[in-house]
């Protein structure tokens, strides 16, 4: 199978194929942007446009040898590197064995490719370490490095890459993609928005069995923050939910707020308690069983004060 550009991308698509055409393609690529954009699908389609043996101008070709090793995640010379755990940090010995294997000529004698995602997860020795490699980079050799948040990586490892910054796409080109590969338009116009207008986040809502949950979840947030349901009765009706996903679904609700309705607001109290989601997120993982109705009286209390803050 082939890995594509999303329609969205074809610009910064154009702009990669005349680089690799030139012979002029960087040693390392910053794709970043907002969450649920593609990014990673972008970072997929030009290590396989690179990777494929096949003899085409634009696009992998998606049947040779090398596409179906790709497709199959199990190519010698490209490499993913990730969180261990979702959510935590990509450490030192993971970049080590990296730029190890980096080091090494390619198995099928093209290129080498590591996609680093998030690559703001690294930590600072983790960092450091592929700094190195930015500095001496090997023949045909590509970082391609993905990020959300990259005013989080440092200013060193920006500067030794060639920056993309994706845009979020114009709704009715998210739109269209969605409804085509859902085949439901209805849905896809319902989902988007609660997405904030993210087309792959979109479609994870969409293939994620609990949405009806989750958007009455997220009618309940709404509603303790304009203060029209109480903190304690927000409380009882949330102790049956999953702590962890509906944590989850909380700071994601939160993140669309800060990069849509307030974006233009800074918030100083909306990420003090996105802090706190994450403390007791934490809380929640470490097995510590806390107290459903306590946990969720304490959040929703401090989420109401967010507001009472504003107004
Ligand atoms: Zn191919």
């Amino acid at each position: 199978m082939s890995a594509l550009p999303l329609p969205w991308q074809e610009a910064a698509w154009a702009a990669l194929n005349t680089s690799i055409d030139g012979g002029r393609l960087p040693h390392a690529v910053l794709i970043s942007g907002d969450e649920g954009i593609g990014k990673s699908r972008l970072a997929r389609a030009l290590a396989q446009r690179l990777i494929c043996s096949a003899e085409m101008v634009k696009y992998a070709c998606g049947a040779c040898k090398t596409c179906n090793l790709l497709s199959a995640g199990s190519h010698p010379d490209v490499s993913y590197l990730e969180p261990e755990e979702k959510g935590k940090a990509i450490k030192i010995d993971q970049v080590r064995k990296l730029c190890e294997s980096l080091g090494k000529t390619a198995q099928q004698g093209g290129w080498k490719v590591a996609i680093i995602s998030p690559a703001e997860a690294m930590n600072i020795s983790a960092a450091n370490a592929l700094l190195k490699n930015l500095e001496e980079p090997q023949g045909k050799t590509l970082l391609i490095l993905v990020s959300n948040r990259p005013s989080r990586l440092s200013a060193t490892i920006r500067s030794r890459c060639q920056k993309l910054n994706m845009p979020t796409p114009e709704a009715d080109v998210a739109l269209q993609w969605l409804a085509d590969v859902t085949s439901d338009r209805s849905a896809a116009e319902r989902v988007l928005p609660l997405a904030g207008g993210r087309p792959l986040l979109a479609l994870e809502y969409l293939q994620s069995d609990n949405l009806d949950q989750r958007q009455q979840f997220e009618a309940l947030v709404a509603e303790v923050g304009s203060g029209a349901v109480s903190p304690l009765t927000a409380a009882q009706q949330c102790q049956k939910l999953d702590g962890e996903l509906s944590i989850d679904w909380f700071s994601r609700y939160i993140h669309r707020l800060a990069t849509t309705e307030l974006a233009d607001k800074p918030n100083r109290a909306l990420f003090s308690f996105s802090d706190k989601l994450l403390l007791a997120r934490n809380w929640i993982l470490s097995g510590n069983n806390p107290n459903p109705q306590m946990l969720w009286e304490e959040l929703f209390m401090d989420w109401a004060m967010v507001f009472k803050v504003r107004r």
